[in-house]
């Protein structure tokens, strides 16, 4: 009993007063985030709200304090390679991809994070099948032999979720993967992570609200590095403070646009 309680505590991502500071801007202040496994977790907010600077300081990227621990260690003293072996892997707002190798060479690229010299040999003798189910999953098996630059944007960030399948990682920090996709794409992509996240700790960065709704277990709202709050989809957007961030937004951009329509006329 006692193991089991530990083999689950272990298996979640646990982040308390994490704070980044550039140069005395706390571009994320005090931060508590407890993300379980099999749970999409969605963290939201207004531009600069500190959301990617919490995912690069998990991963490494860039210094923070506090903790944030996983299987019993605390990521923020480790170096990103390591977190990347431990199992908690991220993708970036822009997509990473090798452009002018194709989709298995960077799959198998990838996948030696985990893989000896002479299993990199031997790999090339044929499609390793942790590579071949990876291609399944995320649905670009016909596109294997294709280069990664001339993938369509929606496949180049599937491309880069099937590379943390073959890097095996079990906690997935994706940041803004459906910006800029087609409604289909999108509907695609939250039916990707709704099958990967069973066994997985996964959180998303979004600002579409619907795609939120949609797909959302459990959301966290930032602003100004600080979580507003956290809730289900239904709590969050009933929290008065998180509808005066948005509509703040709202009334920003559309000002802007008023004022582009005027400079056009
Ligand atoms: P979000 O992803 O929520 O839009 P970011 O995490 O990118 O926000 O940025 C949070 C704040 O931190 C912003 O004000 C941004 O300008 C600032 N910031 C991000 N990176 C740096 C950096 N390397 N040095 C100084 N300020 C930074
Ligand atoms: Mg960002």
């Amino acid at each position: 009993m006692t193991e089991d309680v530990r083999a689950e505590q272990s298996d979640h991502l646990e982040v308390q007063g994490l704070t980044v500071d550039f140069d005395g801007f706390k571009a994320v202040n005090n931060v508590d985030l407890t993300l379980l496994q099999g749970q999409l977790h969605f963290l939201i907010g207004p531009n600069g709200a500190g959301k990617t600077t919490l995912v690069d300081a998990i991963t490494g990227l860039v210094r923070g304090t506090g903790l944030a621990q996983y299987r019993d260690r605390d990521l923020l003293s480790m170096r990103s390679h390591q977190i990347t072996r431990l199992g908690v892997g991220r993708t970036f707002q822009t997509a990473t991809v090798f452009e002018e190798l194709s989709v298995l060479q960077n799959l198998d690229i990838a996948g030696g994070v985990h893989r000896s010299a002479l299993g990199l040999l031997r790999a090339r003798r044929g499609v390793p099948p942790y590579v071949e189910a990876a291609l399944e999953t995320v649905g670009l098996s016909h596109l294997r032999h294709v280069p990664a630059g001339i993938l369509a944007h929606g496949q180049k960030q599937w491309l880069e979720i099937g590379m943390l399948l073959v890097q095996d990682a079990k906690v997935m920090l994706l940041d803004e993967p459906v910006a800029g996709m087609s409604a289909e794409e999108r509907e695609e992509t939250g039916n990707l992570l709704r099958r990967i996240g069973h066994e997985r700790t996964i959180i998303v960065i979004e600002h579409d609200m619907d795609f939120v709704r949609n797909y959302a277990d459990w959301v966290t709202v930032m602003h100004a590095g600080k979580v507003l709050t956290a809730g289900t989809v239904a709590q969050v957007q009933a929290d008065e403070r998180v509808q005066e961030v948005y509509l703040g937004r709202t009334a920003e951009a559309a000002a802007e646009e008023l004022a582009a329509e005027e400079a056009g006329a």
